[in-house]
């Protein structure tokens, strides 16, 4: 019987960067140089697929120098100040900025230009040098308060009522603590409670619960995202949580085929490189021609991965090896399919 392999059907990336993506494509179909102002996506082979149609990546520093051209701006959208340089040096900006992210830059540049500095204080949650979040803090000249970290606020100042935002693609259980603890800090200081707007992205929201849906159904996950991706990395954390058999790659040549072995294998992964010979793992890996190999289950008991953990077979098992791909908000389904095809064509029960 052929092992189930699926795709998870809320994977893909979202549609900001979808959108993105497309205004890039078509902009670059006239064969005219387009630069993209950073990686379109936080996917290294996305944004090596889009440089091969011709975006030229750059750097805001860049525009100082490239003289009259066209720019894209990503999905994360950018600070006032990349506009002022944009003009300044006579570019053309094609501004692909999610409309969810161009609504909430407005909001915070609207609260910062009512709110009474001696009294208040803009709070960001977002991730330190994350494209969208330096977006958002320059609508503020930076004079918001970022928090990355829900259990740090010493930045915070108790005596002033917080107005708290957060990067759209932030974890939303993190937000709740940060919020938690904001309300908690201001009941001490017994300053206004915080007025917090929770502005993560709905796509987010959904993304945990569906990807545990999903997780909980198969019996070996594969992730997929890139090497840079935060958002990534807390989704594969979480999906090992809640499937212990889950394995993060960056790209099909990362799967070593003795992971599907049935055998209880390690969680322990990310790393790049070939596949691994999987013997002693209980499996038996043919040559099924050239690039490829089959796995055979063994009759004999659990075996190592060679790996350093110890035994862990998902709670879900149904014993029918089914492995499921699922990815970051920023891999693209092509992506998921391509490893779909490889897990399909490697793997023959
Ligand atoms: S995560 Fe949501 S808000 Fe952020 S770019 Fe994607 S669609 Fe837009």
């Amino acid at each position: 019987m052929a092992r189930k392999i699926e795709i998870d059907p809320s994977a893909g990336v979202c549609f900001g960067v979808e959108k993105a993506i497309a205004t890039a494509e078509e902009n670059l179909r006239d064969g005219k140089v387009v630069y993209g102002l950073g990686e379109m996506v936080h996917n290294d082979q996305e944004t090596g697929r889009l440089e091969q149609l011709g975006l030229k990546t750059i750097s805001t520093d860049d525009l100082d120098r490239i003289g009259p051209a066209r720019v894209i701006l990503r999905a994360h959208g950018e600070p006032p100040s990349t506009f002022r340089k944009a003009a300044a040096n006579h570019i053309e900006i094609i501004d692909a900025t999610c409309p969810i992210v161009t609504g909430l830059q407005k909001k915070i540049r609207k609260r910062y230009g009512e709110f009474d500095k001696d009294r208040e204080q803009i709070v960001i949650f977002g991730k330190q040098g994350h494209p969208e979040t330096i977006g958002l803090m320059g609508q503020t000249n930076d004079e918001a308060v970022l928090v990355t970290d829900p259990g740090k606020t010493g930045h915070v100042d108790p005596r002033k009522k917080v107005y708290l935002y957060s990067q759209t693609t932030m974890d939303p259980d993190q937000f709740e603590v940060l919020k938690a603890n904001l309300e908690a800090f201001a009941a001490t200081a017994n300053s206004e409670k915080p007025q917090s707007l929770c502005s993560i992205c709905n796509q987010m929201k959904r993304r945990k619960p569906e990807l545990k849906k999903f997780a909980m159904t198969h019996d070996y996950m594969v992730f997929v995202s890139g090497k840079h991706s935060s958002n990534g990395k807390m989704l594969y954390e979480y999906c090992r949580q809640i499937n212990p058999q889950t394995w993060w790659i960056h790209s099909p040549g990362d799967i070593d085929p003795g992971w599907f072995s049935g055998t209880g294998s390690s969680g322990e992964t990310g790393r790049a490189g070939g596949a691994r010979s999987s013997e002693g793992m209980g499996s038996t890996v043919r040559t099924g021609g050239p690039g490829k190999a089959v796995i055979s289950q063994s009759s004999e008991g659990p075996g190592e991965a060679g790996s350093t953990g110890g035994t862990r077979r998902s709670a879900n098992s149904g014993g029918t090896g089914s492995i499921g791909i699922s990815g970051a908000t920023s891999t693209p389904l092509w992506q998921l399919e391509q490893v779909r095809q490889y897990l399909a064509d490697l793997i023959t029960d």
